[in-house]
């Protein structure tokens, strides 16, 4: 707990512009925050505080493609992150045992787009034509170099440039010491190690400083809550309300551990494998030096010990040792806050919210909500309640977004096996929106109409994906339309197929490729 103290600074801090930013926290939200402002803003004096007796959480292994360019904004290498995160490429999920608890059951949620994807209606093609192929596998040439272990790019093509579509696996303690080290060596960031003990208001409500146990006050103009779950700024000091999301998505424990290849020459997974349990899902990430493997399960449904039973039955059916240490338990409420930007506190990331691993979207909020800071860092105080509003308002359409995404996972399941299922699939426990659009997409696929604003976290094709992956089947429109043509849905997948048939051969494996960055790296434009 932080104690909060009213001082009296007599500032009038409405007409004095913005200068000073606090980041508290040094997790992945507090560097890549850090990162990203830093890189835009030269004027401004920017000050990370990480505490020496409180890590970072450390998990945090699947990115989305935003990472690319997030990267490449902060000025860092695509060469020198892969090394130094022990990163390997990521093209995608892949779902097994979500719809039925079978061995033959799985789809992909590939990153790339379907084939003509605005240009024709595909999932009338697929229906009526090939109603037997999984929708992604007729659409997308990328989860057949998923299922090949194939990496997105070829040696020669240059940093963060994509032949297919891709973001990283990572080590997140090595991201971490990565970001600080550029951040402090080649963007100015002031990192101070300290504990913050308190929390200091002005006359006017604002946070006037944080109080740090060796270093005493830290006054600056706006604060980030980077603080992690604790919220110690905006939850803890300020009192912005927890919305908790346990009604709707039930998990709130994992059970996180790493897991050594059984040769050094081991395939990397290009994608992220996320098998279903009966009370939750496995995720497996496969890093260049081991597979990062974790048990994400609903705490009211099942045991931690039943839960880590399965997760060695998993980790043994995969090739992985018997003898592994006990994995770390991790607690998490799923929710996020009903405001992000409170008076001069913005929270990024776990202070602002976290929901559960699923799709990978923690970090991609981060990434936006950094991304939104730096491009309308507010000039003065008086700007400041403008834009936070707007922030507020694009955060808490993304979190429910996000939200409805994850549970669009879980209400198509057929699996009869627990509770767990049972439960997920209760009509009180899907939020009303997707209820709604589960209706319309009976007839009509999900489109741009449904998520119409820019920089939606997930894109209309990605709802596609899952939505058709988990088996559901829209009934074809009575009255014929243009846009039907099913003779041009066919020509997008003879075109996937032939894309396929000629990057299957000309891509290196995704261990090949990793190999290759690390002994000469990639070429730079
Ligand atoms: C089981 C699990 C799996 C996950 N998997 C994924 C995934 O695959 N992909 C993804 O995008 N996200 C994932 N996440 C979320 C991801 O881990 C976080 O979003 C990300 O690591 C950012 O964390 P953070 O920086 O907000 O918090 P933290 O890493 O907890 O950092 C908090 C920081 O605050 C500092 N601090 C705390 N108290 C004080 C104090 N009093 N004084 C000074 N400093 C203080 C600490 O020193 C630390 O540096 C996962 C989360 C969990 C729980």
């Amino acid at each position: 707990m932080v104690e909060s103290r009213q001082r009296r600074t007599g500032t009038d801090q409405a007409m004095t512009g913005i200068k000073r930013i606090v980041i508290v926290g040094g997790g992945s939200a507090g560097w890549l925050t850090a990162g990203v402002l830093a890189a835009e803003h030269r004027g401004l004096e920017l000050t990370l505080l990480e505490s020496p007796d409180v890590g970072p959480i450390g998990v945090g292994e699947g990115t989305w493609p935003t990472i690319r360019d997030t990267l490449r904004g902060i000025g860092v290498t695509e060469t020198d992150f892969i090394r130094e995160c022990d990163a390997s490429f990521k093209q995608g999920s892949k779902f097994q045992q979500w719809v039925r608890q079978r061995a033959d059951d799985y789809y992909f949620h590939p990153f790339v787009l379907p084939q003509g994807y605005t240009e024709a209606n595909l999932v009338a093609g697929w229906l009526a034509r090939h109603p037997d192929v999984p929708f992604a596998d007729l659409v997308c040439f990328q989860p057949h170099l998923c299922a090949h272990g194939k990496a997105p790019k070829q040696a020669v093509t240059p940093e963060y440039a994509a032949v297919a579509n891709y973001a990283y696996h990572l080590d997140a303690g090595k991201f971490g010491s990565f970001l600080r080290k550029h951040c402090v060596e080649n963007l100015g960031v002031r990192l101070i190690v300290d504990h913050v003990i308190g929390i200091d208001s002005s006359d006017n409500g604002d946070i006037a400083s944080v109080q740090t146990r060796e270093h005493g006050a830290l006054s600056g103009d706006l604060f980030v809550d980077c603080t992690g779950m604790q919220s110690l700024l905006l939850g803890q000091h300020y009192g912005v309300r927890f919305n908790s999301q346990k009604h709707v998505l039930f998990n709130d424990s994992a059970l996180a551990v790493q897991v050594p290849y059984p040769h050094d020459d081991s395939p990397i997974a290009s994608q992220t494998i996320s098998t279903a349990q009966s009370h939750g899902w496995i995720w497996d990430i496969g890093l260049p030096t081991r597979r990062g493997v974790g048990h994400v399960y609903s705490s009211a449904h099942t045991s931690d010990e039943a839960a880590e039973r399965e997760l060695r039955q998993y980790i043994e059916r995969t090739g992985g040792p018997r003898d592994l240490p006990s994995p770390r338990k991790l607690s998490f409420e799923p929710g996020y806050r009903d405001e992000f930007w409170h008076r001069n506190c913005v929270a990024i990331g776990l202070s602002a919210g976290f929901i559960e691993p699923l799709e990978a979207s923690a970090i991609a909020l981060i990434e936006l909500s950094a991304a939104m800071l730096r491009d309308q860092m507010p000039a003065t105080r008086e700007a400041m309640d403008i834009l936070a509003r707007r922030f507020n308002d694009a955060f808490s359409y993304r979190w429910e977004r996000v939200i409805d995404f994850l549970k669009l996972h879980y209400v198509l399941s057929q699996r009869t096996d627990s509770d767990f299922w049972h439960d997920n699939r209760r009509a009180e426990s899907i939020p009303e929106r997707l209820r709604e659009q589960l209706a319309l997409w009976r007839h009509l696929p999900p489109s741009r109409y449904d998520f119409h604003r820019i920089e939606e976290v997930f894109p209309s094709a990605s709802y596609q994906y899952v939505l058709y992956g988990m088996g559901f089947r829209p009934q074809p429109s009575r009255l014929p339309r243009r846009s039907d043509d099913l003779d041009r849905a066919d020509g997008f997948f003879r075109e996937a197929a032939a894309l396929t048939g000629r990057m299957l051969p000309a891509l290196p494996t995704n261990r090949a490729l990793i190999e290759h960055i690390k002994r000469h790296g990639l070429c730079r434009i």
